[in-house]
């Protein structure tokens, strides 16, 4: 369920008009519905109900520090994977406490900045990365809290660059070689071991690999525990996916009691890391179209629409040929046609949606790309030199420019010519 729906042929954002905010804020506008992003939120978290666990929002799916506020205002938690995220979970106001490190190729750098936060865990990836992260440690005469990310070769059947979790993928450490680590963790000065995460890959809409891995998980754990190292906190990562077109996933609900199910009387205290599925229906994209424009190819006569919105904008249907739902703001009930949607870069692959019905549209109208809040701005670029787009929170009626588009001037930020001789 989300707050984007028609009243009275036009498209409505909670109790706002789209086409309103368009007119004061400018297109192309990323926005979001606070109503949608809370009620996501408490979907996930309360599904779990009085289980111990901590959901630790992926920033990476939705940054704006706005966002990160109303989930941190709910009791959520971060999962970052760069010190920028560190610092924007920071600035919302999520504590260090509830914030967990994930990625493969953390920085000493970073690593520093996560120990001085003082944060959860860092979820460590590779062997070079713990001894990079006692060394860091004690250096800062601290001691850092340890999760070994552990690889379960998983097939999450989901897209290939979202898949995670199988051994060919760069993520984490061979379940079968991770008891050696979790030895040498517990031997080093400045490390505390306090837990394992797992995380498979993203857009999951089954339930049966995360159940896989957990079996896995629950059996390492079990070992790890005999040899007298004792796991308090359980990562199960994100992955629950959404529905983009007829995707079925599973509710959050129903991937809880799958979870609960299968976890028995393992006693940890749980974490998740969902990202998608709490902002993915929360956001849409709103374009301006350009121009309309056929060209014929001698019986083929193929139609495009040319919007202000482009793959630098929202990457996801070039980069993984993903489908997202293209609403006219104003229904007027025009006849169908079938068009390209495409955005004003120089290349073949900058498509929002190809050989797609549409109702007839015209220079000047509005279009809502539907379920772009995950992955959407935040993959977003300058690419072509176009300015960062505006993103937008809608409060019921009134509505906030939560970033601002971006100036011609802030463009060029930080170049310079040099000074020839
Ligand atoms: C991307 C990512 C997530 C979030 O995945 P979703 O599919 O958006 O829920 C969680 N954990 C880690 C480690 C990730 O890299």
């Amino acid at each position: 369920m989300n707050h984007f729906q028609f009243q009275n042929g036009t498209l409505h954002c909670e109790e706002t008009p789209v086409s309103e905010i368009a007119r004061t804020v400018g297109t192309p506008f990323y926005l979001y519905s606070r109503a949608t992003l809370e009620r996501h939120f408490k979907a996930f978290d309360q599904s779990f109900g009085d289980i111990d666990h901590l959901t630790c929002f992926a920033v990476k799916a939705c940054s704006n520090i706005a966002v990160l506020n109303l989930f941190a205002k709910l009791g959520g938690g971060a999962d970052i994977v760069s010190g920028g995220e560190l610092f924007r979970a920071l600035k919302a106001g999520i504590p260090a406490s509830k914030i967990i490190y994930s990625g493969v190729g953390k920085t000493e750098a970073e690593l520093r900045a996560g120990l001085t936060a003082g944060i959860l865990m860092f979820n460590v990836e590779s062997a070079q990365e713990l001894e990079r992260l006692q060394r860091v440690a004690a250096d800062m005469n601290v001691t850092a809290p340890v999760a070994f990310r552990v690889n379960p070769d998983v097939d999450p059947k989901t897209h290939a660059y979202i898949s995670t979790g199988l051994a060919k993928n760069k993520f984490g450490i061979p379940i079968q070689e991770a008891g050696e680590l979790y030895q040498q963790a517990a031997a080093m000065e400045h490390i505390t071991v306090k837990g394992i995460s797992c995380h498979i890959g993203s857009q999951l809409t089954l339930i049966s690999p995360f159940i896989e891995s957990l079996v896995k998980v629950k059996a390492f754990v079990g070992q790890l525990n005999d040899q007298g190292i004792s796991i308090d906190h359980i990562d199960l990562g994100g992955g629950v996916g959404i529905t983009y077109d007829g995707e079925q996933p599973p509710h959050p609900q129903e991937y809880a009691r799958a979870i609960k199910d299968e976890l028995g009387d393992l006693k940890a205290t749980l974490i998740f890391e969902p990202g998608r599925v709490i902002v993915g229906n929360a956001g849409i994209l709103i374009t301006e179209v350009q121009y309309t424009k056929s060209n014929r190819g001698g019986e083929n006569e193929k139609k495009f629409v040319v919007v202000d919105a482009a793959m630098n904008d929202l990457t996801r249907p070039s980069l993984y040929d993903a489908y997202h739902r293209i609403e006219p703001v104003m229904d007027q009930g025009a006849a169908h046609e079938r068009v390209d949607i495409v955005g004003p870069i120089c290349e073949t692959g900058d498509f929002l949606a190809r050989d797609r019905e549409l109702p007839r549209v015209e220079q000047g109208d509005l279009l809502a790309v539907m379920s772009a809040g995950a992955y959407g701005f935040t993959m977003s670029s300058n690419y072509n030199s176009r300015p960062r787009v505006a993103e937008v929170l809608v409060d019921g009626t009134s509505h906030t420019v939560i970033r601002e588009r971006e100036t011609l001037e802030s463009l060029i930020n930080g170049e310079h010519i040099p000074e020839y001789k």
